[in-house]
């Protein structure tokens, strides 16, 4: 049949042969307007009538209505089957998200340079009993290395994620850089030391500079630290 047909009041015929559509009818909880089970079977209805209106089981199901409490459990579901890391790289390097898959890391997220990026993980509920094992590390490795391939001081943070375990926030700053630090500290003590070996107490304007000196206080360093900032050690007369 053309567009063209219509019958003697001027309405298009074609319409007239399309089947009706039949909405199917959605039987909803009258309780709880659920569309999956009617009020005999509805377990907020159960607890409405029995229950204490001070027992958890009724404030799960009921408070502050059975509907919102409904919404307000499958959003709880929701995010227990979502469990999500949150970082933050205040760094100028980037840093990778790796999993550990039996044993072996596959780079899963970067995190670029002072970006903020969020990473969730969706599970099944039947899930449950397994945690899905993730490690930021501040180095962009090649493919198949295993945790024994990776240096300490690269891993920012060790995350374990499973079902209804939460999120993780994580501010990433990087790992401390100590040892300079260190040699910057062990070399400007030493060359002080020099300035009062070679006489400059013997100097009113820089005696109480260096009197003051004295008052720092340095931690315990070892031998090899000495060695390593490039100031006299035990390994000195050695070399
Ligand atoms: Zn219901």
């Amino acid at each position: 049949m053309s567009t063209s047909d219509y019958d003697e009041y001027g309405f298009p015929l074609e319409n007239f042969t399309e089947l009706p559509v039949v909405k199917p009818r959605v039987r909803c909880c009258s309780h709880c307007r659920s569309p999956n089970h009617t009020r005999n079977q509805c377990i907020a209805y159960r607890y409405s009538e029995s229950y204490d209106e001070n027992t958890s089981q009724y404030r799960e199901w009921n408070y502050p209505n059975p509907v919102a409490a409904r919404h307000i459990r499958a959003k709880k579901e929701y995010n227990r089957c979502h469990p999500s890391i949150t970082v933050c790289n205040h760094t100028t390097d980037d840093l990778y998200i790796y999993e550990n898959k039996w044993g072996r890391l596959e780079k899963r997220f970067t995190i670029p340079a002072r970006t903020t990026k969020t990473f969730t993980k969706e599970l099944d509920e039947k899930d449950k009993y397994l945690s899905f094992q993730y490690y930021l590390i501040w180095d962009d490795l090649n493919p198949r290395l295993t945790m024994n391939d990776v240096f300490r001081d690269d891993v920012e943070e060790f995350i374990c994620l499973e079902y209804g375990g939460g999120n993780y926030d994580i501010d990433a700053y990087g790992p401390p850089d100590i040892d300079s630090w260190k040699k910057a500290a062990l070399k400007s003590r030493y060359l002080l030391e020099q300035l009062v070996r070679l006489g400059a107490k013997n100097n009113e304007n820089y005696e109480p500079i260096l009197d003051l000196v004295e008052d720092i206080q340095f931690p315990e360093v070892s031998e090899s630290d000495k060695e390593d900032a490039g100031v006299p050690s035990v390994f000195t007369n050695y070399t």
